[in-house]
C-alpha cells in the first residue's frame, strides 16, 4: 500500500506583514484564504478531504508568534486538531528580522539552511515549543519554509526527536534547497539520523523536475504521478499545497483550477484501492534497504496539455477582472450612473 500524504504549509505571509497587513487580516487571508467570493483555505480543504474520507497534513509555521504574540498560532492549529487532520512543523526564518526576540541571536537569514547547526537547533527546538504551546501534538515531521533546509538541518532534527523531514523538492534542489539527496530518487530513506520523504513528482521535461504541487500540475500530470507512486509500490506518494493556494495569485478571487485539481486529487486517492489516505504519525519507517523509486518520465503531450490549461485559467481570471474592473468604473462615474439610470428607466 503506498501511504498518500497531501500536505499544506499553513503560513502568515511575512510579504502581507511588510506591507503593513495586521494580524487578524493576514490570517483571513493566509489561513482563512478569505476573498470576495468566500473562504478557500484551511476550512475549505479540510472540508474537501473530509467528503472524500481523506486526513490532511498541515505543516504550521508558528514564527510570526515572535511578531504577533501566541494567539494567532492557537487560533491556526485548534481547529485542524479538532477535525483529526495532522499538524506537523514548519519554519520560516524571514520572521526573525522583525522578531522582537530571536531565538538565534543576532543571526537571521532567508532559509534555515543559512544558519549554522548549533543555530539551527535552537531555532528548530524553539519553533516545536511554540507550536506545542499553542495546542499542537509534538511534532515528528518537518518542512523548511522555502524548502531551504540543508544536511545540517537533518542533523538538528535527528537530534531533536524528528523522525521525518519533508523538506526535499527536487525542483529546489540546488537552489535553496540543500540536501545532497539525488533528486532523481522519490523513495523515503534515511539521511543524516532522520528519515527524508521527498516531495513527488514527475519529468515534464527531459531532466526538470515538476513537484506534485496543486497549483503546478495538471490533474492528468498528478493522477499519472500518483499512479506511479503505487505501480513503483513507493512506501508513499507526498503531495502538497499551501493554506492559501485555492486562492489567485492576487488572492482576490477563488482559484477555479486549483480546486478543481485539488478535488481531482482527493478523488484519485480515494477511489485508488493501492492507495491510503494519511500523515506522518502511522508511517512506517523505511526498510534497511530501501528501494530507489525512479521519477517518472516525461510525456511531451501531457507538458503541452497543462501549459494550454494553465492558460486559459490565466486567461479566465483576466477576463473576470477586466470584467469586475468595467463594473467598478461603471458604477463609480457620473457616466456610467446616468446610464445606468437610463437603462433602468427603459428597463
Ligand atoms: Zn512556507
Amino acid at each position: 500500500m503506498t501511504r498518500a500524504i497531501i500536505s499544506f504549509d499553513t503560513e502568515l505571509s511575512a510579504g502581507l506583514y511588510q506591507r503593513g497587513i495586521g494580524a487578524r487580516a493576514n490570517f483571513e487571508s493566509s489561513i482563512l484564504g478569505r476573498c470576495r467570493e468566500g473562504d478557500f483555505g484551511i476550512h475549505f480543504q479540510m472540508d474537501m478531504l473530509e467528503r472524500h474520507g481523506l486526513t490532511g497534513v498541515y505543516f504550521v509555521d508558528p514564527m510570526p508568534a515572535l511578531v504577533h504574540g501566541p494567539s494567532v498560532i492557537e487560533a491556526i492549529v485548534r481547529p485542524i486538531i479538532e477535525r483529526g487532520h495532522e499538524v506537523q512543523l514548519h519554519l520560516h526564518t524571514e520572521w526573525l528580522t522583525f522578531a522582537r526576540f530571536n531565538p538565534a541571536g543576532r543571526l537571521t537569514g532567508r532559509n534555515i539552511g543559512d544558519f549554522p547547526l548549533a543555530a539551527q537547533k535552537k531555532l528548530i527546538g524553539f519553533a516545536r515549543d511554540m507550536l506545542v504551546a499553542a495546542g499542537a501534538p509534538t511534532p515528528i515531521a518537518f518542512r523548511a519554509g522555502n524548502f531551504g533546509a540543508n544536511d545540517d538541518t537533518l542533523r538538528a532534527l535527528a537530534s531533536l526527536g524528528f523522525r521525518f523531514d519533508s523538506s526535499f523538492n527536487g525542483a529546489w534542489a540546488g537552489h535553496g534547497c540543500e540536501i545532497s539527496l539525488d533528486p532523481g530518487n522519490l523513495g523515503m530513506r534515511v539521511h543524516h539520523g532522520l528519515c527524508e520523504v521527498p516531495v513527488s513528482g514527475l519529468l515534464d521535461r527531459a531532466s526538470r523536475f515538476r513537484p506534485a504541487q496543486l497549483c503546478a500540475m495538471s490533474e492528468e500530470e498528478m493522477r499519472d504521478a500518483l499512479d506511479h507512486s503505487a505501480a513503483s509500490d513507493a512506501i508513499q506518494f507526498s503531495a502538497f499545497s499551501h493554506s492559501f493556494e485555492l486562492l489567485s495569485r492576487d488572492r482576490a478571487v477563488a482559484n477555479r483550477l486549483a480546486i478543481e485539481r485539488m478535488e481531482a486529487l482527493c478523488r484519485a486517492i480515494a477511489e485508488d484501492p493501492r492507495v491510503t489516505s494519511g500523515g506522518f504519525a502511522t508511517l512506517p519507517a523505511p526498510p534497511a534497504q530501501p528501494r530507489r523509486i525512479q521519477v517518472a518520465a516525461p510525456k511531451p503531450f501531457r507538458t503541452a496539455r497543462r501549459i494550454v490549461e494553465q492558460a486559459a485559467g490565466h486567461l479566465a481570471h483576466e477576463v473576470r477582472y477586466v470584467r469586475d474592473l468595467i463594473a467598478v468604473t461603471v458604477n463609480s462615474s457620473r457616466w456610467g450612473k446616468i446610464l445606468g439610470g437610463v437603462f433602468l428607466a427603459v428597463a
